[in-house]
Formats: C-alpha cells, structure tokens, sequence
C-alpha cells in the first residue's frame, strides 16, 4: 500500500509516520508513505500556495494550480484507487471505511489549509472525502494522520497476533471488552476470577458479555 500525502507542512507530518506500528510497516515495506511539500509545485512568485477568495470575505483559499501539478505528476507514475481530501464536509470515518481502504493499494491524500481549497480541485481530481469528526482542525494533516494509521494497522503482517485488530472495538459494531495485566493484586482492587482460571472458552463467553454490556451502555446506536 502506498500513500502519498500533499500538504503545505510536511514537518507536521514527520513525528506520526516516524515511531511504533506505522514506522513498522513501513520498515517491513508493507506501507510506503510519502509526503510531498505543495510549495514544490508552486509556480507562482515566493512559491504561494494560496491566494484571496473570490467574492470577498475572511480566509485564503489554496490555490489549483501546485496541487494539479502534483497529482498530475503522481498519476503519470501509477494508477491510484482514490484521491482523498481531507475535509470536515466529508463522509464521517468509521472503522468500515477504513477496513475497505485497508484492501486497496495507492492514495493520494490532500491537506487543506487556511479556508479550505479551491472547489475545483474537488471537482477535477478528488473521489472521496473524509472528516474525522464534527469539529473544525486547522489544518488537514493530523486527519490525515489519523486515516493512515486506521488503515495501515489493519493490513495483514503489520500488528503482531497479540495486538489483533480483530478483537477491537468496532469491528463486529462493538466495543472491546476491559483488559488487566499483572498484578492480579493492586491494593485490593483485584482481577476479575475467570480471567486467572486458564479456561478459554469461559474466557471468551465472559469478554464476549463485558463487550455487549459496554456497547448497551455506552454506544447502543451500533447495536442498532
Ligand atoms: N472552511 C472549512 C474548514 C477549513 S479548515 C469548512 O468550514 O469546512 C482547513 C483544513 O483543515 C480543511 O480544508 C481540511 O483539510 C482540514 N480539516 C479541518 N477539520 C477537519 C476534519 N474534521 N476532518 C478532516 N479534515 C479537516
């Protein structure tokens, strides 16, 4: 799988690909992500990315012109399944949305700024948009962040068997049952019985119990 990230910062982006389960995949090149600097593409004086936008008001708008080099260029060397902007008016993510991502090969992620981008970029070159949550960010890059990493972990050989994706919380529409590592003992507050008793079908009944429990409590819309 490979992404290819457009953005304004790219330092922004650095720290999140750079440690623990994404630097993994990468390693074992499972993932490859790379991140492309928008003010390369710029053929406009100082580089600018952005510019006033028509009709007046507050905020700048990016511009078309660096972000259809790029794609163009990314394009000419392989085929991309999507070009997705990351964008607050966009689908909601959810962990269905990223297991079909998961099966998929090439991405080019776009990163707004500012106001957002020009609407035509969204015409011309985007097939999917997607929001993180119902909340306004300044910037696309820590959605981006968050949509590769949703997906990358889901590929098969990037988590080791103890860390599963399987067993987690909405896969299935449902939230993960609690889980306690050692000491059994810690001040009294003890660990619940079944889990010491080595019988692993109990084991399951039970966290399979705690799981629906959590969701009828917590999150009963996904039970829906
Ligand atoms: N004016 C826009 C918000 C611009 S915020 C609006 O009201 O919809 C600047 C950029 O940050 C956006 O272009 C987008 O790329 C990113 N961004 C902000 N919030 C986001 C969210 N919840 N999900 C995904 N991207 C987001």
């Amino acid at each position: 799988m490979r992404f290819d990230i457009i953005t304004v910062l790219p330092g922004l982006l650095e720290s999140p690909f750079a440690h623990s389960i994404l630097q993994r995949a990468q390693k074992k090149g499972i993932a490859e992500i790379v991140v492309h600097n928008l003010r390369d593409y710029s053929t406009g004086k100082q580089k600018s990315v952005d510019d006033y936008p028509y009709g007046g008001g507050s905020g700048m708008v990016m511009t078309i012109q660096p972000f259809a080099a790029c794609i163009e260029k990314l394009k000419a060397e392989r085929d991309y399944d999507e070009v997705i902007f990351m964008s607050p008016d966009g689908e909601r993510l959810n962990q269905q949305i990223a297991n079909r991502l998961s099966i998929q090969k090439n991405f080019i992620v776009l990163c707004g700024h500012y106001k957002g981008i020009d609407q035509r970029i969204r015409d011309i070159y985007v097939t999917r948009e997607i929001s993180i949550g119902d909340y306004v960010l300044s910037g696309g890059e820590l959605p981006a962040a968050i949509l590769v990493d949703a997906v990358v972990r889901l590929i098969p050989g990037v988590l080791s068997d103890e860390t599963s994706a399987l067993s987690d919380s909405f896969q299935d529409n449902m939230l993960d049952a609690p889980v306690y590592t050692r000491p059994a003992d810690w001040n009294g507050h003890k660990v619940p019985d079944i889990l010491l008793s080595g019988n692993t079908p109990e084991v399951e009944k039970w966290r399979f119990e705690q799981a629906m429990e959590r969701t009828k409590t917590r999150r009963p819309d996904l039970l829906e």
